[in-house]
């Protein structure tokens, strides 16, 4: 989409009415930002169904239960939280002030920025374009939302379910595929959240750095789980398990692969299996299992799997096959990978899908190297009892963020900051986190009529250097 095209233009026109009502209009008190709140909920809880089943058309099936849990549940959650906590985040701040600043004071002021840009991805939706739209609103801007062309059902209904709710300098959604989410990215935002792959992130930025428009980056990547020698693996296997297939592995913080001590490996397998069969007696109709979103990544992960097979890696599959699934609907049979190598694409693009690798280690030693000799993950689980393996696994790795003894739990935390490090992300979303992001946090000095600085001006003598002696000692 070049800059004459009318699509463009009608972008343009969308941002500029967001920026000029934001200029216009005095700072949104408490009241209008719980309001816009308030409206929120009701939007989600009235039309959760229907989001739903949007969802789930888009997906060919996507499980109901998940979506009421990943996306609905969160989403009235956040901003019930946000809410609740609204006051106290949107309070002006004291600051310690030194001596010789005294009687004068600081203080910092939270000012919402302007106009927030929201781009999304496919895998949750709801949640990943209302996420950031209720940090955005709770710290008083205006959102333009860019939801996914993977689920232009959902798309559709957001974008009118969002008219219906909102004026258009509020919050406004706009439609389309990588041409429009790359014009997008190109207005200059006060602030763009970007949520998606890391290819398309480090695009994304570029864009950004162009107008110096600060970005989020909630990006992807292969987050590891770390199985100690000590753990009780029947009690870990479903919560693995789930962590994997959830939304049939299109999550981005689902474990890509398992390291697992040598010692416990065929009883992790064994486990793994006898907890996916538990939880998913049969696959192809059963509706707790979500489908594979489109062919293109249907073929993507089976590709993955013959370049694993062919490379060596042995398939062991979790559960029968999916070959009764109804037309449309592209169900993946989840399945572990052994004897996987570094040179197999399974470990070096982030799967996305319900296929886990599981590769063993010897000591923790290598599991950690293993690790940092890698991108840096959104997510790092570790399972075990020994407080020193844990707190090394801790120390000494970094990633976005960590559960242990579980899966995923660490994203639904309002007051943990969520967010990715190096190629899998940069900046922090959720609660107070999410809503400093999108605030400018102002810093405020006020003199008052009688002060001690004059004594610093020139001309400088006596008085000048006394000051400066007294100051190195209080400093
Ligand atoms: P994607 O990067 O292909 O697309 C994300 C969004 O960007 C879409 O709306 C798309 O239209 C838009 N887009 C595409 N090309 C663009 C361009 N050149 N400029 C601007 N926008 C463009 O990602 P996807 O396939 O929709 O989602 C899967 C990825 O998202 C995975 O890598 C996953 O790990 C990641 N993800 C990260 C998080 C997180 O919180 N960190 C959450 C969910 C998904």
């Amino acid at each position: 989409m070049n800059a004459e095209n009318p699509d463009n233009t009608e972008l343009r026109k969308a941002f500029d009415h967001q920026r000029r009502q934001f200029g216009i209009q005095p700072p949104p008190p408490y009241d209008l930002r719980k309001d816009r709140l308030n409206r929120l909920l009701v939007l989600t809880e009235n039309h959760a169904d229907e989001v739903s089943a949007a969802i789930s058309a888009d997906f060919g099936h996507r499980c109901a239960q998940e979506t009421q849990l990943a996306e609905i549940l969160l989403i009235a959650g956040s901003i019930k939280h946000a809410r609740r906590s609204l006051r106290k985040w949107m309070r002006t701040r004291r600051a310690r002030t030194a001596l010789h600043f005294l009687p004068g004071s600081s203080r910092i002021i939270r000012q919402p920025l302007g106009v927030v840009g929201v781009v999304a991805p496919w895998n949750y939706p709801y949640q990943l374009t209302m996420g950031p739209t209720v940090s955005a609103i709770a710290a008083g801007n205006r959102v333009m939302i860019k939801p996914s062309e993977l689920t232009p059902r959902f798309s559709a209904l957001l974008k009118s379910l969002v008219a219906r709710y909102y004026s258009a300098d509020e919050i406004t959604v706009v439609t389309g595929g990588a041409d429009v989410g790359e014009a997008f990215c190109q207005l200059p935002f006060d602030h763009l959240v970007f949520t998606g792959s890391t290819a398309v992130g480090r695009s994304v930025a570029q864009s950004a750095a162009r107008n110096l428009t600060p970005v989020t980056l909630e990006l992807g990547g292969k987050s590891p789980a770390i199985i100690d020698a000590d753990c009780a693996v029947e009690v870990i296997a479903p919560r693995l398990a789930m962590g994997k297939l959830w939304n049939a592995g299109q999550t981005c913080i689902a474990p890509d692969y398992v390291l697992v001590h040598e010692s416990r490996q065929s009883d992790l397998v064994d486990a793994l299996r006898r907890a996916v069969r538990r939880l998913f007696p049969t696959l192809g109709r059963n509706p707790d299992y979500t489908s594979v979103v489109d062919q293109r990544h249907f073929d993507r992960l089976s590709e993955i799997i013959s370049d694993a097979t062919e490379k060596g890696a042995r398939v062991e599959r979790l559960t029968n096959d999916a070959e009764d699934a109804p037309d449309g609907q592209l169900r993946m049979a989840p399945i572990l990978l052994l004897n996987v190598r570094d040179d197999m694409r399974v470990m070096r693009e982030e799967i996305f899908g319900p296929i886990l690798p599981i590769l063993s280690y010897q000591n923790l030693d290598e599991a950690i190297h293993f690790v940092n000799s890698r991108d840096r993950p959104l997510a790092l689980y570790w399972f075990g009892h020994n407080p020193r393996n844990r707190d090394r696994v801790l120390h000494e790795t970094i990633s976005g963020g960590v559960t242990i003894n579980d899966c995923i739990w660490h994203f639904a935390q309002e007051d943990l900051p969520f967010g990715g490090v190096g190629a899998s992300g940069s900046g922090v979303c959720h609660g107070e986190w999410g809503f400093r992001a999108l605030s400018k946090e102002k810093p405020v000095f006020t003199q008052r009529r009688l002060s001690a600085l004059p004594m610093l001006y020139p001309p400088y003598g006596r008085v000048f250097s006394l000051m400066l002696k007294v100051l190195r000692r209080l400093m």
